[in-house]
């Protein structure tokens, strides 16, 4: 009933399952799952802000409508299970079929630190690249439009954010704010486009950066015309190791490449408008940065609550790209002085006395402005009987058993629940319930190995060790043990007549009574067969024999009343018994063997009887009928 009950809950959840996956196929997603390497660790599930990630017997995988295409579920995973999305297939027909230039996002230098951008540079043209690009006029023309924006905004608060999982985060958990996030693209879009307008004939965009959210960005309906594809620099590795291509040795070109022009008067990092900083306090309450998704949570609730102000919030899902999280081998701090330190040099090195806004003048005009729209999620919140139904499938109704502790990645049991109930997550990722089931489980099978079946006592293993342990006891402390062996007689002759179901019954109610008239202290086992052992610890031989005897009238007295053969129907039944005592070093296999002998004595005698063991002769037992 239970096991069914389970395999109904599990098809549900597997329904589920495959409709978000039908649904989800709309979705780009950008971070492929390898189940063969995932080990259960959930860390993945920990990691991930938005909890995208699905938990499906036991494998992860993402959750691509959920997805913001942050990475840190890349980063989190020790055993390479979850990676960003190759896009070299495509990259390699583009190469093949189109004149493609590249367009490098700042934090190259970083990324292929100590390698000189221009051996980068050299490479991609090595690589089939037609031209290669840096992405600083992008960031220069964002700042542009945004000191226009800012300088004619009259609203009250402006989201700014060139970070495209911070707005995808935005338009899919806080759609209201929507209207609030300024309608400009990202230095990328620009770039690409200006790309597009500058370079001769019809060529093909390839951005090139750290960040997997941007492959997201570059396929929304308002921009896809701007960038063909995304690489992030570990795929970019990849193509360069593919090729054979040795970045220290790479060369190309005339060794004259332009550099950057115009670099960075307008904009500090991603576009931001250096404007905007500058006259700026730390008591200016109008402008507020927020890092990650919890903290652009927390300043959104601040604000919401009336607890803080600002005109304008710049927000984003890292410390800038530079802290994009891929696996960089340079500290923060390196990476940023690297990017930093190339960027003032071409600035000196550069021989152009142009000015920005001379240059835009004369570059093609390419669209700016970009609006953005709500992508709700379906964020279904069950009745709450189904949410305790699903608490109950976990066991965890009771309100002790919710630890919330957080190792399943949800901050509490009843989110947990909720992920269930939205098939993104299953029980089995919680460790405190399998630990439960585990141990019920250990000591089942501890319960199952160590007892007898049919009547409940321990058995002939486990009867040995205890046997065992009391001989060890006898010889440390000189104290003294018996044993009984007690047969069932003319049992075979019950099963024969009455049938085995009666013959069952015979043994439990033996059992029953042998239990029952022994101490507490007194150790019963089912021997094997229609024989029972009984350990009688700091007993001499005389109360031992003494105990056989009260054991073996009980029986003889009281006939059983046999429920498989009728109501009425009772059965005289009887026991002989062996009696051994040990007050010195013996084996358990020697003490059973006298116990043994006493027995088959007791047989030859009549049975229904009770002999002691020692130094007996060995007579043959009669046949049981
Ligand atoms: S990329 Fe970010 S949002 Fe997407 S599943 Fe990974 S951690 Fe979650
Ligand atoms: S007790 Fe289980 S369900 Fe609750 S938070 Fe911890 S791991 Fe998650």
């Amino acid at each position: 009933m239970a096991r069914s009950w389970r395999r109904c809950a599990r098809s549900r959840r597997k329904r589920k399952q495959a409709r978000l996956r039908h649904r989800e196929s709309r979705f780009v997603n950008v971070i492929t799952a390898d189940k063969s390497r995932c080990r259960s660790s959930y860390r993945c599930v920990r990691s991930c802000p938005v909890k995208a990630i699905r938990i499906q017997d036991g494998r992860a995988e993402v959750a691509p409508e959920r997805c913001i295409g942050c990475g840190l579920c890349v980063r989190s995973c020790s055993r390479q299970a979850l990676s960003v999305r190759s896009d070299l297939e495509p990259l390699r027909a583009l190469l093949e079929a189109e004149k493609v230039v590249a367009i490098l996002a700042p934090e190259y230098v970083a990324a292929f630190h100590p390698q000189q951008p221009d051996q980068v540079h050299a490479a991609l043209e090595q690589a089939g690249f037609f031209g290669v690009e840096e992405m600083v006029l992008g960031e220069e023309l964002v700042a542009l439009e945004y000191q226009r924006l800012l300088s004619d905004f009259r609203g009250e608060t402006l989201i700014r954010s060139t970070c495209p999982g911070a707005v995808a985060w935005i338009q899919k958990y806080r759609p209201a704010l929507v209207p609030l996030v300024a309608p400009v693209v990202s230095p990328m879009i620009a770039q690409g486009r200006l790309v597009k307008a500058t370079y001769p004939g019809r060529v093909k965009t390839v951005h090139i950066g750290p960040c997997p959210a941007r492959k997201i960005e570059a396929t929304g309906p308002a921009v896809k015309d701007a960038i063909d594809l995304v690489l992030t620099f570990d795929e970019l590795r990849r193509l360069f190791d593919e090729l054979g291509i040795d970045l220290r040795i790479a060369h190309g070109g005339n060794g004259n490449r332009q550099r950057p022009l115009l670099l960075k008067e307008a904009s500090l990092v991603d576009g931001f408008p250096r404007e905007q900083l500058e006259n700026r306090t730390m008591l200016d309450n109008e402008f507020r940065v927020a890092r990650g998704v919890g903290d652009i949570s927390r300043l959104i609730g601040a604000l919401e609550e009336g607890e803080a102000s600002a005109r304008l919030l710049d927000v984003s899902l890292c410390e800038g790209c530079a802290d994009a999280p891929i696996s960089w081998s340079l500290s923060l701090f390196a990476r940023r002085k690297i990017i930093s330190d190339y960027y003032r040099h071409c600035r000196e090195a550069s021989k152009t006395q142009i000015t920005l806004e001379q240059l835009r003048s004369r570059l093609p005009s390419v669209a700016m402005a970009r609006p953005f729209e709500a992508e709700r999620i379906d964020e279904e919140f069950p009745p709450a009987r189904e949410l305790t139904r699903i608490l109950g499938e976990g066991g965890m109704c009771d309100p002790q058993q919710q630890l919330d502790c957080g190792a399943c990645g949800y901050d509490t049991c009843r989110e947990q629940a909720l992920a269930i109930s939205r098939g993104l997550a299953e029980w089995e990722m919680c460790h405190p319930r399998q630990r439960r089931l585990l141990s019920g489980l250990v000591d089942r099978l501890r319960e199952l190995s160590t007892t007898d079946g049919l009547t409940g006592l321990i058995n002939h293993r486990t009867f040995t060790e205890r046997l065992e342990e009391e001989l060890h006891r006898v010889e440390r402390y000189s104290k003294l043990v018996s044993v009984l062996m007690v047969d069932i007689d003319m049992f075979k002759t019950v099963n024969d007549t009455l049938g085995h179901l009666a013959g069952d019954e015979v043994m439990v109610a033996i059992a029953k009574r042998i239990a029952d008239s022994v101490r507490g202290s007194d150790i019963v086992s089912r021997w094997g067969g229609d024989e029972f052992g009984v350990i009688l610890p700091e007993t001499d031989k005389t109360q031992a024999f003494a105990v056989a005897e009260k054991l073996r009238t009980k029986i003889q007295d009281e006939p059983l009343k046999l429920l498989s053969a009728g109501n009425e129907s009772e059965l005289e039944v009887t026991v002989s018994i062996g009696v051994a005592t040990s007050d010195g070093p013996r084996t358990s296999d020697e003490i059973m063997t006298d116990a043994d002998k006493a027995l088959y004595l007791a047989k030859t005698r009549g049975r229904n009887r009770t002999e002691l063991g020692g130094d007996l002769p060995v007579a043959p037992a009669p046949e049981e009928g």
